[in-house]
């Protein structure tokens, strides 16, 4: 089975702690295919520049990556771009100036710079944040200059912490909205695995909302365990195969140079035929 795991953050993000070179043997060791490195560009107002990521020192271990362990493992050059629809003047330059293979792009702030993960997340304010959530998700594919929207329903995470169980399935209407607007421009989700290590156990997206995007016409769907150490490098990515199986596609999709490719997944064996590329 062809394996691969497309979000993992490493020294190049602030809150990474392995170097790019011990993410790619970490791979290996885990039987994956195809890896790629989403570190964090997260500008914030005053800091829209966010000069902690340096494309340039990223590209140069993903050089030194590529020339050790490029035989075993297909490397793919990424970006995870934090709310870039609210600071689109840098992420669009970086992603404009630098040959990456795959741009993931996430809500993980609200209009004023508050984390969604910095909320003390309670029964009578979860709708108030799922509802901000929302608007913030429908800005960002309004904005539609990423590949894949990372941790669709990443309230969850943070709600489940304390204990609150957050569904966007309950918000099905401005969900369909949201995913109306994300298929008809081509772009996909991807199923993070980090869930699974966390206090909410289960993927983020889970099985229901994957199946609810497969209805509306979704096809591209990639699979990350947002690993922000090499030891977590593929955690859950078989089973993020099987959400997708189970939600009933045939394909998975990866991505060279911002364009998607199809690794079939029905049958017995999944196989990457680089020659089957999306429209
Ligand atoms: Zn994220
Ligand atoms: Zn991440």
């Amino acid at each position: 089975m062809y394996l691969y795991d497309y979000h993992m953050h490493s020294l190049n993000s602030s809150d990474g702690r392995n170097s790019i070179s011990d993410m790619c043997a970490k791979a290996i060791a885990a039987g994956l295919d195809e890896i790629a490195i989403t570190d964090h560009f997260e500008p914030t107002r005053g800091n829209e520049r966010y000069a902690y990521y340096k494309p340039d020192c990223y590209f140069f271990d993903m050089m030194k990556a590529r020339a050790i362990f490029g035989t075993q493992l297909n490397i793919k050059s990424a970006i995870e771009l934090g709310q870039p629809h609210l600071y689109p003047e840098y992420s669009l330059k970086l992603i404009e100036s630098y040959p990456y293979d795959y741009v993931l792009a996430s809500a993980h702030k609200m209009k004023g710079d508050i984390d969604f993960g910095d909320i003390v997340y309670d029964q009578d304010n979860k709708e108030e944040f799922c509802v901000r959530y929302l608007e913030e998700l429908k800005a960002l594919v309004e904005w539609n200059m990423f590949d894949c929207i990372g941790h669709l329903d990443l309230v969850k995470r943070y709600a489940s912490k304390y204990g609150v169980i957050v569904n966007l399935m309950d918000y099905r209407e401005q969900l369909e909205e949201i995913f109306k607007i994300l298929i008809n421009n081509g772009k996909g989700i991807e199923i993070n695995t980090s869930g699974l290590r966390q206090q909410a156990k289960e993927c983020l997206p889970g099985l229901e909302i994957v199946k609810f995007y497969r209805q509306l016409g979704g096809e591209i769907i990639t699979v990350g365990s947002d690993a922000h150490c090499s030891e977590d490098v593929g955690k859950g990515v078989k089973e993020a195969v099987e959400i997708i199986k189970a939600a009933g596609f045939n394909y998975m999709t990866v991505y060279e140079r911002r364009l998607p490719y199809a690794v079939r997944i029905s049958g017995k064996s999944s196989s990457y035929n680089p020659a089957m590329k999306f429209a």
